[in-house]
């Protein structure tokens, strides 16, 4: 894999998940000389924006190591600046080949977005942006009669997927370009299996 192809890169790392969800992991880039190898730089071909639980760590769900995954983590995958410079720079800076948007099973922040909708009040703080950014994916999974906590789940992934590309300019055109591909999904915590929800630029 020496050109760019962002199909293969997300085949392999739904096939690193695959060996991580059936407990055969090989646990691949974590030796010495890797670790060694990477003082010189980085080259990741992929980037993975997740939420912060500590249930769903990056690179031990697709099987990677050290080097493989530029991974940014909000709680409830929500976005904002910081985020967005991130994304650009793993894109623009870093050239990877796909932006993985990973939404979790039994994700607090989508929950409790539900539970604002439902009549709880508004979280104080800081806390309130997380509600405020994850309401319009609940609601949009609403409108389409899609209404278990796994479709909110999918939903909010989809919906911060099609935000990123709607808020960079510079990441729609590296997809436009097929360059990069930008991804949708969900882990499962209970079977550590990672769905696709939807995908542009594959
Ligand atoms: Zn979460």
């Amino acid at each position: 894999m020496n050109e760019r192809d962002p199909k293969a890169v997300w085949e392999a790392l739904l096939e690193g998940n695959e060996r991580f969800a059936n407990g055969t992991p090989m646990r691949p880039h974590q030796e010495l000389e890797r670790r060694l190898e990477l003082t010189k730089g980085q080259s990741p071909r992929v980037c993975v924006f997740t939420c912060g639980d500590s249930r769903v760590p990056a690179e031990i769900l697709f099987d990677a190591g050290l080097g493989d995954i530029f991974v940014v983590r909000t709680a409830g995958e929500v976005v904002d600046s910081g985020v967005m410079a991130s994304l650009e720079f793993a894109v623009s800076g870093l050239g990877v080949e796909v932006v993985v948007v990973l939404g979790h099973e039994s994700c607090g922040a989508v929950k409790a977005a539900v539970e604002v909708l439902n009549g709880a009040e508004v979280p104080q703080g800081h806390l309130r942006t997380l509600v405020e950014q994850i309401t319009p994916s609940v609601l949009e999974a609403r409108t389409q009669d899609h209404l278990t906590s796994g479709d909110f789940e999918r939903h909010h992934a989809d919906a911060t997927a099609r935000k990123v590309l709607y808020k960079s300019p510079a990441i729609k055109e590296a997809v436009d370009r097929g360059d990069t591909a930008v991804v949708a999904a969900r882990y499962r915590l209970s079977d550590g299996a990672v769905e696709t929800v939807a995908t542009y630029g594959l």
